[in-house]
């Protein structure tokens, strides 16, 4: 038996950054693709970070309760994840890592059982004032999107408690939260 390591955190935190270099690093564990109704953008390959389905198509396999959890996104276009990779993916005794915002977690942890998954979160060590500090950095935005950003990122560190580790993204220190999540994913599956 292997397990799902389900990561989340609030935006900024470099839930990104951890997945590719733990996807270089382990390159036997499972990083299932989304499926998504959205149009491939320049280089992207259909199967990498997403299967590209229409919408005709998405709303077949939510019918047949193909999905762990789907969501509309603010640009209007559908995702999912898919359960069968995941569930497979434990069954047949491989690590299988998987980004999820609060809500996406907060809906497939309801469907899977209790011994197939571990939950982590990532959290700023210097709290969210730094976040807000790199969210401008990154492109400018109105002084309404960014509290609405503010307010979407308090709310996501408030469920901190629905998983079961907290790793620190302490600030210019990539590599040792990527380490940090190791030795908690390898613990957690000794
Ligand atoms: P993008 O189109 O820029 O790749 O992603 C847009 C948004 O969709 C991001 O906020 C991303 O986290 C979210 N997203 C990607 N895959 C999934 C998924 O499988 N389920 C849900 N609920 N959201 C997803």
């Amino acid at each position: 038996m292997g397990k799902i390591i389900f990561i989340s955190g609030p935006s900024g935190v470099g839930k990104g950054t951890v997945i590719s270099a733990l996807q270089k690093r382990h390159p036997e564990w499972k990083f299932p693709p989304s499926c998504t109704t959205r149009s491939p953008r320049p280089g992207e390959k259909d199967g990498d970070t997403y299967f590209f389905i229409s919408r005709e198509e998405f709303e077949k396999r939510i019918e047949k309760g193909e999905f762990l959890e789907y969501a509309q996104v603010h640009n209007g276009n559908l995702y999912g994840t898919l359960r069968r990779p995941l569930v497979e993916g434990v069954e047949s005794g491989n690590i299988v890592v998987r980004e999820f915002d609060v809500q996406g977690f907060a809906q497939a942890r309801e469907k899977l059982p209790r011994e197939y998954y571990i939950s982590l979160f990532l959290k700023p060590a210097e709290g969210v004032d730094i976040l807000v500090q790199r969210i401008q950095e990154r492109a400018p935005i109105s002084e309404e999107e960014l509290q609405h950003r503010i307010h979407s990122m308090k709310q996501e560190i408030a469920q901190e408690n629905l998983y079961d580790h907290t790793v620190l993204s302490h600030h210019g220190e990539i590599d040792r939260m990527v380490e940090d999540v190791e030795k908690v994913i390898a613990q957690e599956t000794k």
